[in-house]
């Protein structure tokens, strides 16, 4: 089978070309990039992982309701998903303070919030990523208030879900990113979640001693970054198929 079309590559996913029109393949990389890719290293395993975790996150949020570009896991690395239009905001749910919040507003850190607070970011790799209000999404037409007010409602839902389900398996939801996608069927657009949910893009801590068992271990240098997204899987009832000596996974792709 010829090898097929790469259509975007980012810093730790890739896009091909999907089986059937409106469908893309996404590949996930072992590469970890940090500080507006002011810090790189290859995790080996990481793409393996997270490719399971989202699948996993993703077919959850499905089975209560909400519309995700996710449609089979293909492989160790792949999944089949939806091609939608990106809307060029990432979307930040914070429960507990952490990371920017902490330097931005000196909030200290471990500090539960007093509601769950939501952000937005222009996704702009050349600005880093500056922080947005409704005000310069809609203005600048990136968005509209409509389709903002239902990646609101959309975001919230899925962070009481998932911190209730991390919860349940001794993980404290701490913050985490999201991205939302625009898919024309017929007239009509409709919202969906796409991206990926997995310890790159969720701060989670352990309930009981805090241990970060995410992209912080590599940010921070706490080392073991594997261990922790292994962990965040194997509490999940994620293991991967052939054991740990699988988890490099195919190097070609067809
Ligand atoms: N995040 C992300 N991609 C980004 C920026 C942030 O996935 O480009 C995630 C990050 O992993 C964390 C949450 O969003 O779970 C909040 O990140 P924060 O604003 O604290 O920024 P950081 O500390 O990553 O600079």
């Amino acid at each position: 089978m010829a090898r097929r079309r790469q259509l975007y590559e980012g810093k730790a996913k890739v896009l091909f070309e999907g089986p059937e029109p409106g469908t893309l393949i996404q590949y996930f990389k072992d590469d970890a990039t940090a500080f507006n890719n002011k810090k790189h290293a290859v995790i080996t395993g990481k793409g393996v992982i997270n490719n399971r975790i989202s699948e996993h996150l993703m077919l959850r949020l499905h089975e209560i309701g909400i519309p995700t570009h996710f449609v089979r896991r293909l492989n160790m690395r792949e999944q089949l998903i939806r091609e939608v239009e990106i809307v060029p905001i990432e979307v930040v749910v914070r429960n507990i303070a952490a990371g920017s919040l902490v330097k931005r507003l000196g909030i200290e850190e471990g500090q539960r919030l007093p509601r769950a607070i939501v952000e937005y970011y222009f996704k702009s790799d050349e600005l880093g990523d500056p922080l947005v209000s409704e005000e310069h999404i809609t203005a600048f037409g990136w968005s509209s208030y409509p389709e903002i007010d239902e990646i609101l409602s959309m975001s919230l839902r899925i962070n009481d879900f998932l911190a209730g389900m991390f919860i349940g398996v001794g993980l404290k939801l701490v913050d985490f990113k999201l991205e939302f996608g625009r898919l024309w069927e017929e007239e009509e657009v409709r919202l969906i979640l796409a991206d990926e949910i997995s310890p790159d893009n969720c701060r989670l801590w352990d309930v009981a001693t805090n241990e970060r068992l995410d992209k912080d271990r590599f940010r921070q240098d706490l080392g073991n970054v594997q261990e922790g997204y292994q962990e965040v899987a194997r509490r999940l009832g994620i293991l991967p198929e052939a054991g740990p000596r699988d988890l490099k996974g195919p190097e070609t792709m067809q």
